[in-house]
């Protein structure tokens, strides 16, 4: 019922590159059709053709929507997101999904997830035939998620990932938009929220004994093992993570380039 097909752009964000999947046989869903990339577009039109009914978007980032565009071109197939979005990965939609919103074909259901974290307009999709998840940029395989403020927003992640705990009694796979199927999702799903928490924990931990800190140095503590090259993105996690802690009422700041103190 479900075939991957990975767009050509691995890289340090996006690890082997973008996972578009087909789901469905005489219907079919392409979940994330990638960046604008012709051959890819191809790929997965030859793969589908005019079965091709809907093009179902997790989030509107450049390396996971822009395709959307080329791909209804190719197959008349309409473009469903939560929402537009903004910058590069905007992309103009045929209707939107809210959270719980059903796309409904003769063989199969795939029921919308609201998980706003990474990417405010982010959804999940459920195939509950297979009983698999497909998880865009909430969960991936083999590289970390970033949560960039403002869109991003940790708090919501959190509670995101808590959501998922709800339905995860149900589920046997996670098909993450990088990387490859993961068969454990319970554990998964546990382990994500024990990294963030940890992570949490630490930049608390480090703005308490700096007392007043920028991101950049705390970056410096925390990050001091991942190499130099990541520590930009680094910082608007840590940015994300110090936003929660105001909100929590752990830590006073605001800018990115600002300066940050433990309450
Ligand atoms: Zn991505």
């Amino acid at each position: 019922m479900v075939r991957r097909i990975v767009a050509e752009n691995p890289g340090m964000m996006t690890g082997p590159g973008t996972n578009t999947y087909l789901v469905g046989i005489d219907e079919i869903a392409v979940i994330d059709p990638g960046p604008g990339d012709a051959s890819h577009l191809d790929a997965i039109a030859g793969c589908g053709g005019d079965r091709i009914r809907w093009i179902l978007l997790t989030h509107t980032h450049e390396d996971h929507s822009p395709g959307a565009v080329g791909l209804k071109k190719l197959t008349g197939a309409e473009i469903l997101a939560f929402g537009p979005g903004e910058g590069k990965g905007k992309v103009r939609l045929d209707g939107t999904l809210g959270d719980g919103a059903v796309i409904e074909a003769t063989e199969f259901h795939l029921t919308a997830l609201h998980t706003p974290g990474h990417a405010s307009n982010h959804l999940c999709y459920l195939l509950n035939e297979e009983r698999t998840l497909f998880t865009g940029d909430h969960i991936m395989q083999g590289s970390t998620v970033v949560i960039g403020p403002p869109d991003g927003d940790m708090a919501a992640y959190f509670r995101s990932l808590e959501k998922l705990k709800t339905i995860r009694p149900r589920l046997k796979a996670i098909a993450p938009g990088h990387g490859h199927l993961i068969e454990d999702p319970m554990a998964t799903i546990d382990e994500y929220i024990e990294h963030r928490r940890a992570r949490e924990k630490q930049v608390l931990d480090d703005l308490r004994s700096r007392g007043t800190a920028t991101i950049a140095e705390l970056v410096e503590d925390i990050y001091a093992d991942v190499a130099p090259e990541l520590h930009p993105v680094a910082q608007r996690t840590v940015w994300a993570h110090l936003r929660k802690l105001a909100d929590d009422g752990e830590a006073k700041g605001d800018r990115f380039d600002g300066e940050w103190s433990a309450t």
